[in-house]
């Protein structure tokens, strides 16, 4: 009979200004993580790993208790606020040396954590990639459901490829992980990059549940960010929209100017101020659009080149413990 190894699993929870629900999402998932571990579908040193985002709340003190209370806890904490795919990502990064398997969940717990153990059950199946699918959204507000649901739409006309209503709640093996941690974006879009790497991959849905407690941390500037980081690194549709527009609008100006041309030919006197003004600020707004959009990939090529750390971690608590155990080894 083989013996088969058990996977050790960490849970990535980015946490920005999470002292609100901190407490009762770490009783739940110690819970589950308990439970993986007493089934032996993990091993007993899986962890669970909070990526504190530059909180400026109790976030890392609260993380700090739970460490010294229970060994399941571990904690990152960033020098500054990256944001949400930046704190994943770093998480990640730190984990995958460790790591057989990874879940990614927001503080929150608006996904459903108890999928958690079916996604390691997955993983025995064969699966590298488990992505949580939200199928029933009638907990968002209307703005956020309406604005997902154009946003996927709109992806999926550009060209990319997302998978509808799913966000950051996935497992994942310790291979796609490394093959994630090949992407150095600066403005990384993780939901975009995982479906890209390919490797044996499942969806579990469930309906997403109300925030518990505190107020959404994704405020309508931090949406955008997301959405154009989508847009703007997965696609050069944008750009190639302004060339078709610019090519209409010239091809529709000389209509108009042989046109103009005719009719001067026939003696018809021309005049009109109000349609040059209205084709100057027109032209005049288009430009501006259009040469912003090449702003944009031109400032993202610029932030790329200069290579900068994609972040800074102040503490690690989770590496430490690992390496201080492989030494002792
Ligand atoms: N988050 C983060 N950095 C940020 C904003 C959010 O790490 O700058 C985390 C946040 O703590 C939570 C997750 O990202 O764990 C999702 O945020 P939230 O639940 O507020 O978003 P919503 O569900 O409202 O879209
Ligand atoms: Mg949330």
């Amino acid at each position: 009979m083989s013996i088969k190894k058990l996977p050790r699993l960490t849970i990535v929870v980015p946490c920005y200004n999470e002292e609100a629900v901190l407490p009762s999402s770490s009783k739940t998932l110690g819970k589950i993580l308990t439970k993986l571990i007493a089934n032996q579908q993990v091993t007993t040193d899986s962890k669970i790993l909070f990526v504190d985002d530059g909180s400026h709340d109790r976030t890392w003190e609260i993380i700090q208790d739970l460490q010294s209370e229970n060994a399941l806890f571990t904690g990152l904490k960033f020098s500054r606020n990256y944001g949400q795919e930046v704190a994943l990502m770093a998480g990640l990064k730190t984990a995958a040396p460790f790591s057989d398997l990874t879940v990614t969940i927001d503080a929150d717990l608006q996904d459903n954590p108890y999928l958690i153990p079916t996604m390691v059950q997955q993983a025995a199946d064969g699966f590298d990639i488990v992505y949580g699918v939200r199928n029933d959204r009638s907990t968002d507000t209307w703005f956020k459901r309406t604005t997902a649901e154009r946003f996927y739409w709109l992806m999926n006309k550009i060209g990319v490829h997302l998978i509808p209503n799913h966000a950051d709640f996935r497992m994942m093996s310790h291979r796609a992980v490394e093959a994630l941690l090949e992407y150095h974006e600066s403005d990384p879009f993780i939901r975009g990059i995982v479906p890209q790497l390919g490797f044996p991959s499942t969806k579990l849905f469930y309906k997403r549940q109300p925030r518990k407690a505190g107020v959404s941390k994704y405020p309508l500037s931090k949406m955008l960010k997301l959405a154009l980081d989508g847009v703007f690194s997965f696609s050069l549709a944008p750009i190639r929209a302004v060339l078709y527009a610019g090519s209409a609008i010239s091809i529709a100006s000389v209509v108009a100017f042989l046109w103009l041309g005719i009719q001067a030919l026939r003696g018809v006197a021309l005049s009109g101020f109000d349609p040059v003004m209205a084709s100057l600020w027109f032209l005049g707004g288009a430009q501006l659009i259009a040469l912003s959009i090449v702003g944009e990939y031109v400032g993202r090529t610029f932030k790329q080149s200069k290579h900068r750390p994609e972040f800074i971690i102040q503490t690690d608590t989770y590496s430490n413990e690992f390496v201080h155990q492989m030494d002792e080894e």
